[in-house]
């Protein structure tokens, strides 16, 4: 997500869209702008990643999105259907309006109890189709509206009754600019300005201040709202929460490695996590002739283990610098082909060696096994997995599109028969004291709940503490696990 709000009522539609581009490995399936001036807004959105502008149409998208104040958004999807109408339907931001009332919001997140949220809602908005959660969120809040409330005591409100991960920036129709982030603050939100003090921004990530040659000021609290006057940020803390939950997965995988979380760039903590699995597994890291790294979520960590270990980073994986497609948000078939067109092997620095290969994570393992295929085609005698994300056990609730315990190969499987699944002949996962400890967090400030099997809200840890009993039995899931109540009616 990124938003912004200028004060000389210049366009803002430069920030938000090198805001997204920035962030554009947050979500590659669907893009949207929305602008606000002279109390109307403007919107666009579309499939696919946020398109490159021909200089010779920069006049029709500043015509097409005018205003001073603007929000965007990129998606993939983790509620309701993938089909293209569906994600279209789904591509946020989202407007909503209820008599004189409007409210414009960019949410990223997922919502568990979203079920009951929609009857809620059902019962009070005729004719509402849901076509994802940030809709459910948008109609909540105008319906707090409705009832007399004020932007502060709707979020209160909000933040009472939805179950889930909710960092939300959002503009209501008389043109006031805010931001929250769920009790636990589990998705990144922050807040900057332009170095001249004229422009204010709500990002995800600081890669899309940085882009926009913005300071970051904070990271916004979990339970907080914050506003934005020409005067600055006003920030309310609504609720405190003394259990704070950030998502662990965006040290070791989701974040650019160039943005910074706590005062740190998380490639420095990947480097960490590399050093880290050297000292876990010494007699590993002994037995091996190089170190190498594919994709490029494992080259930070691959530093740190060749700076530990004195071992020879080799940059034996070339990618092709045009198939973009992620590997880990298509269909499986699709996967397989992606990684395997992709990713090219150079066959002399592996041939005959022992390789460890670092990886960020492995949630189904198919896509590790392809390229474990093609180093043994080139020639490795041996492959050592060195995996910074420890293994996952349970699917997440919370946004990241792992949402089954029947897609985790680490649900139902050993690291050791994980190895032999995937065609390595060791997998070592970084333990989870040793992943805390480099992010510089403590365990009461991260969520690791697909790595613990401890939820950090309610109602998630109870559906996953009775799916996993079924799924233990045999039980075949058809679903995401946080939309089966809702199937089953
Ligand atoms: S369950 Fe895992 S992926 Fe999901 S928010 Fe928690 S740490 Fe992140």
């Amino acid at each position: 997500m990124f938003g912004a709000i200028n004060f000389e009522k210049q366009s803002v539609f430069p920030y938000v869209y090198w805001g997204l581009r920035a962030q554009n490995h947050r979500g590659h399936q669907s893009h949207g702008f929305l602008t606000f001036n002279e109390e109307k807004f403007h919107v666009y959105r579309n499939l696919d990643l946020v398109p490159k502008l021909k200089t010779s149409a920069l006049h029709e998208w500043f015509e097409r999105l005018p205003g001073h104040i603007g929000i965007g958004n990129i998606r993939y999807t983790t509620s309701g259907k993938c089909d293209d109408v569906s994600i279209i339907q789904g591509t946020q931001p989202v407007l909503a309006s209820m008599g004189n009332l409007m409210i414009a919001l960019s949410f990223n997140g997922n919502i568990v109890n979203t079920f009951q949220l929609k009857r809620e809602i059902v019962d009070n908005f005729q004719d509402f189709v849901c076509s994802c959660d940030s809709d459910l969120l948008c109609h909540k809040l105008l319906l707090e509206f409705e009832k007399g409330k004020d932007l502060t005591a709707a979020v209160g409100a909000c933040m009472q009754s939805v179950d889930g991960a909710f960092s939300v920036v959002g503009i209501t129709g008389t043109g006031d600019f805010f931001a929250f982030k769920d009790p636990h603050g589990i998705k990144p939100l922050c807040a900057g300005r332009s170095q001249d003090g004229g422009t204010f921004a709500f990002s995800s990530e600081t890669v899309s201040l940085d882009i926009n040659n913005f300071t970051r000021d904070f990271e916004l609290e979990p339970g907080e709202l914050v506003t934005v006057s020409e005067k600055g940020f006003k920030r309310t803390q609504i609720i405190s929460n003394p259990r704070r939950a950030f998502c662990a997965f965006e040290y070791a995988y989701f974040s650019r490695p160039d943005s910074r979380f706590n005062g740190k760039y998380v490639y420095e903590i990947r480097e960490d996590f590399g050093r880290n699995i050297v000292h876990e597994y010494p007699e590993i890291a002994k037995d091996a002739d190089v170190v190498l790294s594919v994709p490029e979520t494992g080259d930070d960590p691959a530093m740190g283990v060749h700076e530990e270990s004195g071992l020879r980073w080799e940059r034996a994986s070339r990618r092709h610098r045009y198939v973009t497609e992620r590997a880990f948000i298509l269909l499986n078939q699709e996967r397989f082909n992606t990684i395997d067109r992709k990713v090219n092997i150079l066959g002399p620095k592996v041939d005959g060696k022992r390789v460890i290969l670092t990886e960020d994570s492995i949630v189904r393992g198919d896509t590790t096994k392809v390229v474990i295929e093609k180093i043994r085609k080139a020639g490795a005698k041996k492959v050592y997995m060195f995996v910074t994300f420890p293994r996952i056990i349970g699917p997440c609730f919370y946004g990241i599109d792992m949402a089954t315990y029947g897609q985790l190969i680490g649900s139902k499987h050993s690291p050791d028969e994980i190895a032999r699944i995937i065609g390595a002949d060791a997998v070592c996962f970084q333990s989870i004291d040793g992943l805390v400890r480099a992010t510089g967090q403590t365990k009461d400030e991260l969520c690791l709940a697909c790595i613990t099997g401890k939820y950090p809200t309610p109602l998630a840890q109870e559906i996953a503490d009775e799916m996993k009993q079924k799924f233990l039995k045999g039980y075949e899931e058809k679903s995401r696990i946080y939309e089966q109540q809702e199937d089953s009616q």
